[in-house]
């Protein structure tokens, strides 16, 4: 009888062992396929004919923040936009004034778009790069790569300033990569802004942010990201995309994604803990549209 049960309990353990591993590794598996999505397209994929379209799509879901009704959920960091079924549909950006006097402050996002024929006046990054910023983020950018590699680390800029009509290429391509997946067409320019903004909307259309090394999703595992999380407000710059703001940025995690703020204002954000949008909205600095006519 007690023989019996020890070999009983032995097959049990041995089960729960099996299934263990199983699970494991359906779970691996899953989390590969869905985790290369790419804000930024790189030059050899601008065309949007070498990406090799996702199996499944990310999907939105959580009211956004928007002007003038800040809504942040209490239990604001266990919101994921990418766990409901629902996806919400884009809303209608608004194009904005671009103050000269607060230019670093700009926001962009689903709600705001720069104009169209704003033009911005560029500069190399960094010594040895042609990837371009606006000239006064370029300053900013240079003395931070400069700062990094005293330490050995160097911030390799990978896209930065990024045109309107470049821009329009890559959401259209996205577009209709979900459009091809059987999303109608409001799903499918949701889902494609959550990793390519449409254009006007991208900060990288201003030259004010810098995706930096690669777009890799394990870029947060990098001694260059910890030095970034450490240093970079000193140099003007924020992670613009946090992993625990999705639901207000609605821009999925982006450990690469540094954008220009100015120093005070970077400092201030990181203490803060807030996303650029709730910051904004509590200095009363959001955005104005541009006056018609
Ligand atoms: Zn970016």
């Amino acid at each position: 009888m007690k023989k019996l049960n020890m070999r009983t309990v032995w097959l049990g353990l041995a089960f729960i062992l099996v299934l263990a591993v199983l699970c494991f590794f359906i779970g691996f598996f899953f989390s590969e396929r869905t985790s290369n999505s790419d804000h930024i397209m790189p030059p050899a994929a601008e065309n949007g004919t070498t990406e090799a379209p996702t199996a499944t799509a990310p999907v939105l879901t959580t009211s956004p923040l928007v002007s003038g009704n800040a809504q942040v959920p209490a239990n604001s960091t266990s919101v994921n936009i990418l766990e409901n079924d629902d996806i919400v549909p884009l809303p209608e950006a608004v194009t904005i004034s671009i103050n000269e006097n607060e230019w670093y402050l700009t926001l962009v996002n689903d709600w705001y778009k720069m104009p169209a024929d704003y033009e911005v006046v560029s500069a190399n990054a960094a010594p040895g790069s042609d990837v371009k910023l606006d000239y006064r983020v370029a300053e900013a950018y240079t003395a931070m790569y400069n700062a990094a590699a005293a330490d050995g680390l160097y911030l390799t800029p990978y896209s930065g300033l990024r045109s309107y009509s470049r821009q329009e290429i890559n959401y259209e391509n996205k577009t209709q990569l979900y459009l091809s997946q059987g999303y109608n067409e409001t799903e499918a320019r949701a889902l494609a802004a959550m990793v390519i903004k449409p254009p006007g909307c991208s900060e990288h259309n201003l030259g004010l942010a810098m995706d930096i090394i690669d777009t890799a999703d394990n870029f947060y595992t990098t001694k260059e990201y910890a030095w970034l999380m450490e240093n970079a407000a000193d140099y003007g710059f924020i992670l613009r995309y946090p992993k625990e703001k999705q639901y207000i940025t609605r821009v999925e995690y982006e450990p690469w994604h540094w954008r220009y703020v100015g120093v005070e204002h970077a400092k201030a954000i990181k203490a803060s803990g807030l996303c650029l949008e709730e910051y904004l909205q509590a200095i009363g600095k959001m955005p104005v549209p541009l006056a018609q006519g």
